[in-house]
């Protein structure tokens, strides 16, 4: 599978990103005349400054114009506490981090509802998962571009096109499903009963030592809020997390018959995700931007030219967390998203 690949290092003004993503993006583009168009972003929890950029977003917008389409850009709500809970926080949180109608130049579409209770069944007879829902504007769209930031994550190792399809795309049914198997129990023994797990949760399912697991996401924030390491998940839970999640990838490909084109953009590439509220320092130099139309195929290129990038200090992508992301990539091949092999075109 072909993954065109853009350097970050660049010396003349013609080769500014928009400028790489408008030579990138007909090779990728799924649009047809009259589509509509879901472009699918992580606009970045607020106090994160390291999300994608509005004009990269901005570009990909006037692009589909060009051939046709009709854009709107979109994310679903969250499992965590923050400012992309429900419908109305994430697009006040969008247009504070600068994803609005004015600077996009198409209006921003909360996915799943305002509750993320707005989804559609899909049927992926995977090993963990039979079936998964998809947000529903994602499901009614025509075609869709995936604009992911290439990034690490604590439970994925990293996020990037296949983590966008497999929790970013699902509506809040469909991330229970995946992350369910994370529910966590308190070892009473470490727990000082201080509450900071409480203040976290927004489900209300934990009464220190206890954890009401019938209201339990299984999303975790109460175990990094925990300062005692007294919150313990199941010890398998971020291998078949992983694996819940490269099957749930799946979901949106069928629903949209495959018109997806992914685009990286892996710039201020930090160990967490966008949706912490702060950015870390970043671990490793600018890369570039990559494109493609295979949303396995594009994350393994990301992550050997991130491995390549930080080998001769030792590192690679699974020391950030300790967290292999072969395993939701591995997952999301063996379901038929996508193929680990891939040549890159420079
Ligand atoms: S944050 Fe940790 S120590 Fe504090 S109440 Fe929750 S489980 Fe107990």
């Amino acid at each position: 599978m072909e993954i065109i690949f853009k350097d970050a290092k660049i010396t003349r003004p013609q080769d500014n990103q928009p400028e790489q993503i408008k030579k990138l993006f007909p090779h990728i583009s799924p649009v047809k005349k009259g589509d509509i168009v879901a472009i699918k972003i992580h606009p970045g929890e607020y106090g994160n400054t390291t999300h994608v950029r509005p004009v990269i977003v901005r570009t990909v917008v006037d692009l589909v114009h060009q051939a046709g389409g009709l854009p709107f850009v979109t994310d679903t709500t969250t499992l965590y506490g923050g400012m992309k809970l429900n419908g109305v926080d994430l697009i006040n949180c969008s247009s504070m981090n600068g994803f609005n109608q004015i600077s996009m130049n198409a209006p921003f579409i909360v996915a799943d509802g305002l509750r993320g209770g707005e989804g559609k069944r899909v049927q992926i007879d995977g090993d963990e998962l039979d079936s998964i829902t998809i947000a529903s504007a994602v499901a009614e769209s025509d075609s869709m571009i995936i604009i992911s930031h290439g990034k690490g994550h604590p439970a994925s190792g990293f996020g990037g096109a296949v983590k966008h399809l497999g929790m970013g795309c699902l509506d809040r049914a469909g991330k229970i499903r995946v992350h369910e198997v994370g529910k966590p129990s308190i070892d009473p023994e470490k727990c000082i009963l201080c509450g900071e797990c409480v203040k976290v949760c927004p489900w209300d399912a934990i009464m220190p030592p206890d954890i009401d697991h019938s209201k339990c996401s299984g999303e975790l924030s109460c175990a990094e809020a925990c300062q005692q390491e007294a919150i313990i998940p199941p010890p398998d839970a971020t291998d078949k997390m992983q694996k819940r999640l490269g099957e749930a990838a799946l979901g949106p490909i069928k629903a949209l018959k495959g018109k997806i084109g992914y685009i990286n953009w892996v710039y201020d590439v930090t160990p967490g995700c966008d949706c912490f509220n702060f950015s870390g320092e970043r671990f490793v130099e600018d890369i570039g931007i990559l494109a493609g139309n295979d949303p396995v195929a594009i994350d393994c290129a990301t992550i050997d030219l991130i491995n390549e990038k930080v080998k001769p200090e030792g590192r690679s992508i699974n020391t950030i967390w300790g967290v292999n992301p072969g395993i939701h990539l591995e997952a999301a091949e063996k379901i038929g998203c996508g193929t680990r092999k891939y040549k890159l075109i420079r």
